[in-house]
């Protein structure tokens, strides 16, 4: 099918909507359609490179084909077209040295991150992100200690430094932590902080803007480069060819590298195996979760910069209730704060729960046995029905045994209550789901993926 020039040009209005305009800009805007009709069912669009098509179809697809249903009414398939002449974007070699320094951008002196090359900029740091303003304790005070001594050495001592664990344990803090020490104890390094996000937004950029060695010479500048959340790049190939490239010549060249992500090196999906092997290099530290007296700990201090009292009593019942992560724990704490300075009176555990109880309920709720079997069977596709069933096939009882062992992890119910609600089935059938799942959750990534999933869906609901 062929779409006027003024209906593409009102989709392309309603997908900025949707998406936002960085995204638009990035992926969406350079779509055009093709001038030569296609088919009746189909729509052509082309796209400027290689990379870009693999990412609006993984993406944008369907989107896009929402789009031209709102403004066509038809139902197309849409088919993305690389004009021939385009170069491949993926660098086939390993890049080229360096540029002399003296080429390069003259970069802000003893700035903060971010200041590098104002064409391709970093993030900026926050200043409350320092190594005083973090508590340690046995969940962190390796991964503390680790980034500190990168902080103050004058050699590289662990190249690249990848610092992981789940959202809101401090990754992001340390890494500020090493960037502002780094910046006060040797101020003529240049330190980029980068989200991996925006990384990837200034790698299709550079692309679009036929700027790459801009991009390449932006971080090959820098003596350290940090980059946040790296399993962002995960499964976005030419990006990783970029970074594994970038990657390589910093470490060769010593500079420092570091790296934050939610997994191991090692369990991170959809990387590459020499970009997996590479990022294990150096040291790879996890973040805990904190204990309770660090939970403590962490209330007292924040409660201090904050300018407010809280008893040991009112921390001890917060860091009592709130054991995910430090995010929100700290948010506990402002809103508590926020009442305590609005009325003027003194934070008491009754004014706390009451003030909180929207988040706790969320924490005391127990989940029941049915909310656990609908949810599975949906993520699976299945029918609820089946996890009573007596339908052996695997398809089925696998999210079977999914469905029972998070019944036993999430609710107080025992086996044979569980049992009962599968259909009647034997406690020991449960037990045996139970270890079966437990020991393919060590095993088998996509497995565990699912169950963190499920459980975090069913937590919150
Ligand atoms: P992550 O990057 O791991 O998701 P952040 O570094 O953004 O987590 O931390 C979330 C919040 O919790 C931040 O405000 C941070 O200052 C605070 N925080 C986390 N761990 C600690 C700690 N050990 N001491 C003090 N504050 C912490
Ligand atoms: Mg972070």
């Amino acid at each position: 099918m062929q779409v006027s020039t003024q209906q593409w040009q009102s989709i392309q209005n309603w997908l900025q909507n949707e998406v936002g305009q960085d995204n638009f800009d990035s992926w969406l805007q350079p779509l055009q359609p093709c001038e030569k009709t296609s088919s009746n069912g189909t729509l052509s669009l082309n796209v400027p490179t290689v990379f870009m098509k693999d990412w609006v179809v993984s993406h944008y697809s369907s989107l896009i084909q929402q789009g031209v249903l709102k403004e066509t009414g038809e139902v197309i398939q849409i088919d993305f077209k690389v004009p021939s002449d385009e170069p491949a974007p993926k660098p086939k070699k390993p890049a080229p040295k360096p540029e002399p320094v003296a080429e390069a951008p003259a970069p802000a002196k003893n700035a903060s991150a971010g200041t590098v090359d104002a064409l391709y900029d970093g993030n900026p740091l926050d200043p409350r992100f320092t190594f005083e303003n973090f508590v340690t304790g046995k969940s962190n005070e390796f991964a503390y200690a680790a980034a500190k001594r990168i902080a103050e050495s004058n050699d590289i001592a662990y190249n690249p430094f990848f610092l992981y664990g789940g959202v809101g344990l401090g990754k992001t803090h340390l890494m500020h932590a090493i960037a502002w020490q780094v910046l006060e104890n040797f101020p003529n390094r240049k330190v980029l902080y980068i989200s991996a996000e925006k990384f990837l937004h200034n790698f299709i950029r550079a692309i679009k803007d036929k700027n790459t060695d801009g991009f390449k010479r932006t971080f090959r500048n820098v003596d350290v480069l940090m980059i946040d959340d790296v399993q962002f790049i995960a499964g976005k190939d030419a990006t990783q060819e970029e970074f594994f490239h970038t990657f390589n010549e910093l470490i060769n060249e010593k500079k420092q590298i570091i790296l934050t992500a939610d997994k191991s090196p090692h369990e991170m999906q959809g990387i590459e195996d020499r970009l997996r092997s590479r990022l294990g290099w150096g040291l790879a530290t996890e973040v805990h979760s904190p204990n309770v007296e660090t939970r403590i700990a962490i209330l007292q201090k924040k409660a201090i910069q904050l300018g407010v009292e809280i008893s040991d009593d009112v921390a001890m019942f917060l860091a009592d209730k709130i054991e995910s992560n430090v995010r929100e724990l700290e948010g506990a704490l402002n809103r508590l704060a926020a009442h305590a300075t609005l009325v003027n009176m003194e934070i008491t555990i009754d004014t706390a729960a009451e003030l909180l109880k929207d988040l706790f309920r969320v924490y005391n709720r127990e989940v029941t046995l049915d909310e656990i079997q609908k949810k599975v069977a949906e993520h699976y596709s299945i029918k609820v029905s089946d996890m009573s069933s007596s339908r052996r096939s695997r398809n089925v009882a696998r999210p079977r045994q999914i469905a029972m062992c998070l019944c036993k992890t999430l609710t107080q119910k025992s086996y044979p209550e569980i049992g009962r609600s599968f259909g009647g089935r034997d406690h020991t059938t449960v037990m045996h789901a139970v270890k079966t799942i437990e020991k393919m959750r060590e095993e088998d990534p996509v497995i565990n993926e699912d169950m963190t999933l499920l459980e975090k869906l069913l937590k919150s609901a």
